[in-house]
């Protein structure tokens, strides 16, 4: 029997979980047009394939990597590439985003699939299928499968740990698809230790989920895995963080600055399990996924498996619409860790475990109004990064980036209990985001401003080798130009023929004055 470990802080938080879990997994119908950003992922933008007119088929790839920390982006459906332009999207900055447009024409045809055994493939090839397919992990980071991997694989990997905690408020997303696709999240983790060959495997559940560790205990029985074993954890938010579940696993801690697989440990979440075992066993990319749509203004909570593109707008349909006052208030994510949306026109996608729907008047925080800090120390006896958020928060108010850096600003993992705890109701939580955002776009910048000095000192470089080049060229010129004409035999150089001619003009008129004499 595995010896669990606590982590710091954490809050036993109420789950809202049956809200959604009534009505099993539906299917979402897909809608009239699918917007698909062409990042949908933590890293560089994809290059678009497609223009407008084209027509494509399900599975279609319609945007291509334009770098290693990148995921490819598919047609979810059958249609015609309509527009290729800004349009509102899920980000925290409520900025539109470039997003391929289709409508679609019902037919839902798909790309003929090459179907290979997966159990044929070198570690390589599945790597290279997984990065084709554009998986993410699904638990709502969205950091490209495939570099992961790569990493994984280079660095060695002792402990692989399949993540389905899923421990925030309303999120029943993963519980649904443990539930109903627990073979496919067993034969995705044996692909996974097919590539990263992990001397154990622990499936983690948190024990308020019953029937889904019944699923997967079930199937696990009917097809075994080497070393594997499934661990119920007790409910604690945020167990389900990388790193506080590494600790309450194996009681490691991951070193500041250091990710899970620099100290030989590998996490993936439940559906990404799912992915990659339909993109090896089916040649089928990432073009749905499951997501929750909860909250206390919306009239038939549940889980859909929803093509990637679909609008919020359409979901509230299928959901039978707003239970009180329509519009309201639309988080991505969960109550803690969740950000707000411009709009329910904005499209779901790869890193959409939920939508929550909220009536204005339950939004705990608004933002720009808070009390002052009362130094109670609340936020920090809560926090599981073992932070001090207090003292982020003055310095991330204060915009004195250094100093947050200083208190470790990125280690934070932007759980949200300080500002459930705190008594001023001041949304730290927010102010780190944007203190994490100022400090990544000063870092581009400077970047880029490195990357172009670098640039000018590197053709200054060439252009100063070139001059002593052609200057060497050209001194070999005369040199070899003047071997050439040296006297025959003698090795030493001819005299200049004009100065010779001079010479002899001036001997020939020194004899004519002394013939005269
Ligand atoms: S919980 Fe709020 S009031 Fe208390 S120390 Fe932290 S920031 Fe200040
Ligand atoms: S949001 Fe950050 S600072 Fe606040 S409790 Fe979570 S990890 Fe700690």
């Amino acid at each position: 029997m595995l010896k669990l470990h606590r982590f710091h802080g954490g809050l036993h938080l109420d789950g809202h979980k049956t809200e959604s879990l009534g009505r099993g997994l539906q299917q979402a119908s897909i809608p009239e047009r699918l917007f698909l950003p062409l990042r949908q992922h933590i890293g560089e933008y994809n290059k678009p394939l497609v223009e407008v007119g084209n027509r494509v088929l399900k599975g279609h790839m319609i945007a291509a990597n334009s770098s290693l920390i990148c995921a490819a982006v598919h047609a979810p459906t059958s249609g015609t590439v309509s527009a290729i332009e800004d349009y509102p999207v899920a980000h925290p900055s409520g900025q539109p985003d470039t997003c391929i447009v289709i409508d679609v024409d019902g037919k839902d045809e798909a790309v003929e699939p090459t179907l290979i055994d997966p159990r044929q493939l070198t570690a390589n090839e599945m790597i290279e299928l997984i990065c084709r397919a554009g998986i993410v992990g699904l638990g709502g980071a969205a950091f490209p499968t495939s570099p992961k991997l790569s990493r994984g694989k280079a660095n060695g990997i002792d402990t692989l740990i399949i993540n389905g905690v899923e421990c925030e408020p309303y999120i029943t997303c993963d519980d649904i698809l443990m539930r109903h696709y627990a073979a496919e999240v067993l034969r995705g983790t044996g692909y996974l230790q097919q590539i990263l060959q992990p001397t154990s495997t622990l499936i983690s559940i948190e024990d308020n989920k019953p029937e889904a560790i019944a699923e997967i205990s079930n199937a696990l029985a009917q097809t075994p895995l080497a070393n594997t074993e499934i661990i119920p954890i007790p409910t604690i938010y945020p167990s389900g963080g990388e790193k506080q579940l590494i600790q309450i696993l194996t009681g490691k801690e991951v070193p500041h600055g250091q990710l899970a697989f620099d100290i030989g440990l590998f996490c993936q979440n439940v559906g990404t399990c799912v992915a990659i075992a339909r993109a090896l066993e089916r040649d089928e990319p990432l073009i749905s996924r499951v997501v929750t749509i909860s909250g206390d203004n919306i009239s038939e909570p549940g889980n859909w498996e929803v093509r990637l593109g679909t609008p919020i707008s359409h979901l509230i349909e299928l959901a039978g619409g707003y239970s009180h006052a329509p519009g309201g208030h639309l988080v991505m994510g969960g109550p803690m860790m969740g950000f707000s949306l411009s709009g329910a026109e904005v499209p779901i996608v790869k890193a959409s475990n939920s939508i929550m729907v909220m009536r204005e008047e339950t939004i705990p925080h608004t933002p720009g109004y808070h009390d002052e800090c009362i130094r109670c120390s609340k936020c920090t006896e809560v926090c599981p990064a073992q932070l001090l958020p207090q003292q982020l928060y003055w310095h991330a108010r204060a915009q004195a980036w250094e100093r947050t850096q200083e208190f470790h600003l990125f280690d934070c993992i932007e759980c949200g209990c300080c500002s459930a705890v705190c008594p001023s109701q001041i949304p730290l939580v927010q102010y780190y985001r944007a203190a994490k955002s100022e400090i990544r776009a000063a870092q581009k910048a400077q970047f880029k401003s490195d990357r172009a000095r670098v640039r000018f000192e590197f053709r200054e470089k060439r252009l100063l080798l070139k001059k002593q080049k052609d200057e060497e060229r050209r001194r070999l010129k005369r040199e070899a130009l003047q071997k050439k004409r040296a006297a025959p035999g003698t090795g030493e150089p001819a005299p200049d023929p004009v100065q010779a001619a001079l010479e002899r003009v001036k001997a020939r008129k020194k004899s004519a004055q002394e013939e005269s004499q």
